[in-house]
């Protein structure tokens, strides 16, 4: 299928690694032109070369910060005016609310709620002047069913959920899309990191828990970044128009309920 939005600008905020390179990833091999972004230059200028080399065409790239507010100036520095605006940031840490204080939940209010916001705000009236946007945020499972140690992300997340369905429908007539995509298990960086830490709480071995969590999963696996830059992509392109203001869970058949 041609997606539609080769020479399109877009922007993966978050993308060396894991998901949002996948991201990445199947933007540039849909002929997009790709600007990548993450805190450690070495590694984003690699990314961004790996993925370049692979989809046949140059992919810019940007070291920053894109919970601070300067970190976005300089990704919207990079690449003014994008067409496609995919937000993601690392998520919070995992815990008990206990040991939480005000300053966690501040940080992960900024990452994985007030960040997408600002960009959302700072790129959505160029689309719709030029009838064409779309915006991909990267949420979480945890957003239609929490995970116990992530509260951090599960309310955070959630105030930018609620955010976007209100803004989705005003945008919608213009031709801009807005949906938030939510990985379930993902073979990335940040699922073994949350091994590891469920691993040190209860004394188990990290290597059967994963065994574990992955044989739970309907598939029997845990999904891989490039199924879901494909599925980003195509809420990117042309042909997904009419999807407006979804929540789409992509988890293996994880989540038992009907809907
Ligand atoms: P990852 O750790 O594999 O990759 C995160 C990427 O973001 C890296 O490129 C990192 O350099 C970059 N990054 C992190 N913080 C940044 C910042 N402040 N500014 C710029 N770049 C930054 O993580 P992932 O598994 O790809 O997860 C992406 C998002 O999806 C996270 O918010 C995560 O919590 C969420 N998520 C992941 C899963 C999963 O199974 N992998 C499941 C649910 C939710």
């Amino acid at each position: 299928m041609d997606l539609g939005i080769a020479g399109r600008r877009a922007l993966v905020c978050a993308s060396s690694k894991g998901l949002g390179r996948g991201c990445a990833q199947a933007l540039a091999d849909a002929g997009c032109e790709v600007t990548i972004l993450a805190r450690t230059a070495a590694e984003v200028e690699r990314a961004a070369q790996e993925i370049g080399a692979r989809a046949g065409r140059k992919v810019a790239w940007v070291a920053c910060d894109i919970t601070t507010a300067e970190g976005r100036a300089q990704a919207l520095a990079a690449c003014p005016q994008p067409d496609i605006l995919v937000n993601n940031a690392g998520g919070p840490p995992p815990g008990d609310f206990r040991d939480w204080t005000r300053e966690h939940w501040i940080r992960a209010l900024e990452a994985n709620m007030l960040t997408p916001i600002e960009l959302i705000k700072a790129t959505v009236d160029g689309m719709i002047e030029r009838k064409f946007g779309r915006i991909v945020n990267i949420t979480s499972s945890a957003v239609k069913a929490p995970i116990d140690i992530l509260g951090l992300s599960n309310g955070a997340r959630s105030g930018l959920t609620g955010f976007v369905a209100g803004i989705a429908r005003k945008v919608a007539r213009h031709n801009v899309t807005i949906n938030n995509l939510l990985p379930g298990p993902f073979d990335t960086d940040r699922l073994a990191s949350n091994f590891a830490t469920r691993a040190k709480s209860t004394g188990a071995n990290v290597e059967t828990l994963r065994a574990q969590a992955a044989a739970t999963n309907p598939t029997g696996r845990f999904g891989l970044p490039e199924e879901f830059g494909a599925a980003c992509a195509f809420l990117c392109s042309e042909r997904a128009s009419f999807i407006v203001g979804q929540n789409l869970l992509i988890d293996g058949g994880q989540y038992p309920g009907t809907f």
